[in-house]
């Protein structure tokens, strides 16, 4: 595939794709391209884009939970615990492994429309997530989200028993570009026995421990009544860290106190930080992205599943997430666009071990197109930009102007 007259940094280029890989990156000499692109116009290979294109590479999602998009605003107005409990947890009750693979599928449809390639999803039937994700040529972890229940309920524990004793026949099938993990759901529902026994699993295979952290004032504070330390403390007392490593990934971690940052940064860890959802559920908005991310740990992006954030546009989830971080700080310097940008794609490649992405010569053809014909991006078209200007006024109007819906193609091979 040839991509013709689209701009990529600030220059307008013609790209080439060959077997799934960037072969090509040539700057488009001034006034040549869009005659020539006119030119193959008829060969189906040939992509004009009219210098109305602009390609960046293909974004992660760091927490979800896909399936949820059948659940949209359910419970919409209550807080996390009496959400979870009345709302979300007996509507999961009534769930078929069809309906979890249909409410995947939209989930994904979702996701690559709004620029979004790869996931990190916690659930449960996970053979349904992956089936719907090979289906929809989207990469990343699928993991089993497990509570205490899911050991000790009979019914789920053999589902859960399951899952641990086939791990080996499971990975040798799983279709290209998707891995699996382990879930504990969160240390309020998950005993220390469990985590444990979920961090050897973890440790014996290499795997990523995906967990709910920190996303409450009330699980923080419950965890000192009950165990006398915060929850940072308390899973390294448990020694989940020197277990899991690098592979542990927290979502939401949203309060921290000085000590448990460090305990994060010094296993650099990555946490995910999921604003429109903690704003939803009133759960907090002080996230100490500068703090984590010079502690060492690594800073992703999430949406969450939709029946708290509604939907999955990550270029939304940027937007808030800068604006938080410029609100809290009261600092309009603070996250700016191109650093939000890297969060949302680069420390989330470094989290799924995705190389060799980004868009250059001899890296995985994995990028989405955004249309620049579009009302947010009308100040791009002056005549006297230079590259660099051009290319920092973009990537401001895609964050803080623009919506998923500007994005007009997904490209992944
Ligand atoms: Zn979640």
């Amino acid at each position: 595939m040839i991509y013709k007259n689209l701009y990529i940094d600030g220059h307008l280029s013609d790209l080439t794709v060959t077997d799934g890989i960037i072969t090509s990156i040539q700057p488009v000499q001034s006034g040549v391209g869009i005659q020539d692109s006119v030119i193959n116009n008829h060969d189906s290979r040939t992509v004009d884009c009219h210098a109305m294109r602009w390609a960046l590479p293909a974004m992660v999602n760091m927490h979800t939970h896909s399936a949820m998009t059948l659940f949209r605003s359910a419970g919409s107005g209550l807080p996390l615990q009496q959400w979870l409990h009345d709302t979300i947890f007996p509507l999961e009750a009534k769930l078929t492994p069809d309906d979890i693979y249909r409410g995947a599928l939209q989930a994904f449809d979702e996701m690559r429309s709004s620029g979004t390639t790869a996931f990190n999803d916690m659930y449960f039937c996970t053979e349904s997530t992956i089936r719907a994700a090979a289906e929809k040529r989207m990469g990343g972890i699928v993991s089993l989200s497990v509570t205490d229940a899911d050991f000790e309920d009979p019914d789920k524990a053999l589902h859960t028993h399951r899952f641990f004793n086939d791990y080996d026949r499971t990975v040798s099938r799983l279709p290209h570009g998707i891995t699996l993990a382990v879930a504990p759901h969160a240390i309020y529902s998950v005993s220390g026995k469990h985590l444990r026994y979920i961090a050897d699993f973890a440790h014996e295979h290499g795997l990523p421990f995906h967990i709910h952290l920190s996303e409450t004032q009330a699980e923080r504070e419950n965890c000192l009544k009950e165990h006398g330390v915060p929850p940072v403390v308390y899973l390294d007392q448990l020694g989940i860290f020197d277990k899991v490593g690098q592979h542990f990934i927290g979502a939401h971690a949203l309060w921290f106190d000085e000590t448990e940052i460090r305990i994060l940064g010094d296993h650099q860890v990555t946490v995910v930080h999921c604003p429109n959802s903690n704003l939803k559920l009133g759960s907090g908005f002080r996230f100490l992205y500068n703090e984590l991310r010079d502690a060492g740990v690594n800073v992703t992006l999430g949406t969450d599943g939709c029946a708290s954030s509604d939907n999955l546009d990550m270029i939304e989830a940027m937007k808030v997430m800068s604006l938080l971080q410029k609100g809290t700080r009261l600092d309009a310097a603070a996250l700016p666009a191109d650093e939000v940008f890297r969060i949302a794609t680069e420390n989330g490649y470094r989290a799924l071990g995705m190389d060799n992405c980004g868009i250059r010569t001899g890296a995985h053809a994995n990028f989405f197109l955004v249309d620049i014909s579009r009302p947010p991006f009308t100040i791009l078209h002056q005549q006297d930009l230079s590259p660099e200007q051009r290319n920092s006024l973009f990537l401001n109007q895609l964050i803080y102007a623009a919506h998923g819906d500007c994005i007009t193609e997904t490209i992944t091979f």
